[in-house]
């Protein structure tokens, strides 16, 4: 926090607002400047000092950090990447599609379903086991059994598996049978479930609560980050608001706003999120489009006879349309993401840095001379199109993406190749629309002076 004095303070004041930081235990670091002094303010607990604001002498006080400490990006730059069972959801990695039943039902409907969306391209398979349901008649799970339904599923699937804990008591026996603890938004807010979890060494998914805030639900995860786990998703699951038309009102929004207050991964359930089959593949790929790293699905192979959520359950063959579809507009890959060979190390052993740091100046020259030479090629490519039809190839981009994701050796991995592909395709693209949009206005505006 950082205190601004007015021009016009006096000593006084200052001396007062440094007392009102020191007698609250909170260190206080005075810098005077030439026209005005400005108290930065540091401790654990800066709410006991909110008032300062009020006191004499005060122009403003500038909050410089938020609550939530350690799921905050201001001390955590660089993005999390949570890894469960050999998958690696967060930054730099594709989108990540759990898939499976709302609830474990049998060995057959969880195989079924766990062969399915493994054929179709998930990545990990979800279950419930213990269901928090609204209604103590509605079917509360299988409980114990489930869980190790799950183990026998991700034995035959070689899948990751995710299920909901709703008793910090059964923890032992998630972390002995599962992959990814889940804490439901009805949780949300059990600080003993979620310290509970935080002690855990697997990681946790926490769903938002049903009317938290985002401040309120990065609390929560600051609640199990605190406790020692450093592995958490986010995942958006539609807060209540006064509209009926769907389950939830699926906040799409907190996507980007996590992303520039977070570090942690972030995921979206549009099925919870909306309560509507139909309405599940257009959310999802509104998520992939805001930027998630993940979608959880609710998947059955009977969905109007499921014991819980069927209306919001994808059958098989909707289940595969709507990976497709994420395939088709590359938020999910096809390819082997297995990290290529590092290349033998080059020659410059004997070098001095400025020698290398020269090379790699004339490098980057001729990249640059490369991207406008390609630039040039993919206008030219448009040019020969029909004039307004700007547009691009999602085939032939996905197969470019893929070879420069294969093709070659040297330190950066597949993803990292993909991330400048995907940029030098998204201006490619821009040269295009702009030279669509000149010959589009051209055109009418010799119609518009014709007629
Ligand atoms: C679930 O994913 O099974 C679930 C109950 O979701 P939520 O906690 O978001 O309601
Ligand atoms: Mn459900």
């Amino acid at each position: 926090m950082i205190v601004v004095m007015r021009p016009s303070a006096t000593q006084e004041e200052v001396d007062e607002v440094r007392r009102a930081v020191e007698e609250h235990g909170l260190e206080a670091f005075l810098s005077v400047g030439e026209e005005r002094t400005v108290i930065g303010v540091v401790g654990s607990d800066l709410e006991r000092v909110a008032h300062l604001g009020t006191l004499s002498g005060v122009e403003q006080v500038i909050r410089i950090s938020s609550p939530y400490k350690l799921a905050s990006v201001e001390h955590h730059v660089e993005r999390t990447r949570v890894r469960a069972n050999g998958v690696e959801i967060g930054f730099g990695q594709e989108l990540v599609v759990i898939a499976g039943p709302c609830a474990v039902e049998s060995r057959e409907q969880l195989m079924e379903t766990a062969r399915c969306v493994k054929r179709e391209g998930a990545r990990v398979l979800r279950g419930g086991a213990f269901k928090p349901r609204t209604s103590p008649y509605s079917f509360q799970g299988m409980g114990l059994p489930a869980l190790k339904l799950l183990a026998e599923a991700h034995e035959a699937t070689g899948l990751p598996v995710i299920s909901e804990v709703v008793d910090p008591a059964d923890v032992p026996a998630f972390e002995e049978h599962v992959d990814i603890l889940q804490v439901g938004a009805r949780n949300m807010h059990n600080f003993v479930l979620l310290r509970a979890v935080g002690q855990s060494r697997r990681p946790v998914l926490l769903k938002r609560g049903l009317s938290a805030t985002i401040e309120e639900w990065l609390l929560a995860a600051e609640y199990i980050l605190s406790t020692g786990n450093p592995n958490v998703i986010l995942c958006e699951r539609g807060i209540r608001t006064f509209e009926t038309a769907t389950r939830n009102t699926l906040d799409l929004s907190a996507v980007p706003v996590l992303r520039s207050r977070t570090h942690l991964p972030i995921i979206v359930d549009p099925s919870h999120g909306t309560g509507h089959r139909a309405l599940v593949a257009p959310m999802a790929l509104a998520s992939a489009a805001v930027g998630a790293d993940g979608l959880i699905i609710e998947v059955h192979p009977d969905p109007p006879n499921a014991l819980s959520d069927g209306d919001q359950s994808l059958s098989f063959e909707e289940f595969g349309a709507l990976m497709d579809e994420l395939r088709r507009l590359q938020f999910v890959r096809a390819v082997d993401t297995a990290p290529v060979q590092p290349a033998a190390p080059p020659p410059f052993a004997a070098e001095g840095i400025e020698d290398v740091r020269d090379r790699i100046d004339d490098l980057d020259t001729r990249l640059a001379e490369m991207v406008q030479e390609r630039a040039s090629l993919a206008l030219e490519v448009q040019r020969r199109r029909t004039p307004n039809a700007h547009g691009h190839d999602v085939l032939r981009e996905r197969t470019l993406l893929e070879r420069a994701a294969s093709g070659t050796t040297g330190p950066m991995t597949p993803a990292e190749l993909t991330m400048v592909f995907d940029a030098l395709l998204r201006a490619s693209r821009a040269v295009q629309r702009r030279h669509a949009q000149a010959v589009t206005e051209a055109d009418a505006a010799a119609t518009g002076s014709g007629g």
